[in-house]
């Protein structure tokens, strides 16, 4: 995909994205890997009105080259980008149910959503760090994220909420989306002792298809 097809197609997911109300006002941020660097939504900016040619491009240093000024939220895009060399893109919501459950005090903190559907398992993976509130901002967040980003393709920010990496673009705004459902199923099924997916059916899972 070129650059400017990558535009392109950030712009038009993150219109989406905000259109169905997975991010509000200025809130969430969208990265893309490129070939000579990477492309970031831009500070203040809102999902619902991106111009692709004025995104925030960075250089493999993560310096900033080119387009507006780039997310105050940066740095947890670069931390996943050097956990995983897998991560071609890295979404950054503040989605109501997500963030709902990174405000429960009492959730497991590798798994704070159980494996309740197999496209949850397939999508986000094996599990989801909690990781402790952060200031945002606070510096000590990107260590923390990176650090937690080599066991997971996605980590929840407690009282903020998820940030999700995914091979591609597509993949990670899908990502997001199932990890939204499967944080309001998980809400709804609260105190319902819901059935959950057995070890061996999520091993299955991600053999298949992990
Ligand atoms: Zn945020």
């Amino acid at each position: 995909m070129t650059e400017s097809e990558t535009r392109e197609l950030l712009a038009g997911l993150a219109a989406s994205l905000y259109a169905r109300g997975f991010s509000v006002g200025s809130a969430g941020n969208i990265s893309a890997r490129l070939d000579d660097g990477f492309l970031i939504t831009p500070t203040n900016s809102s999902l619902g009105r991106l111009d692709p040619a004025r995104l925030a491009k960075l250089d493999g240093g993560f310096r900033h080259v080119g387009g507006d000024k780039p997310s105050k939220e940066v740095f947890m895009h670069r931390a996943f980008y050097t956990a995983r060399s897998d991560a071609g893109a890295v979404v950054h919501l503040h989605s109501t149910m997500a963030t709902a459950v990174a405000c429960l005090p009492d959730v497991n903190e590798e798994n704070p959503i159980p494996p309740l559907t197999p496209y949850f398992v397939m999508r986000v993976g094996r599990t989801m760090p909690v990781l402790r509130y952060y200031r945002p901002g606070d510096a000590a967040m990107e260590p923390a994220i990176e650090a937690a980003a080599r066991q997971a393709r996605a980590v929840l920010l407690a009282n903020h909420g998820p940030v999700v990496s995914g091979r591609t673009l597509v993949d990670a705004v899908y990502a997001a989306e199932e990890l939204e459902e499967a944080a309001k199923l998980y809400l709804l099924l609260r105190g319902h002792s819901p059935r959950l997916l057995t070890a061996a059916q999520v091993e299955d899972l991600l053999a298949t298809f992990g």
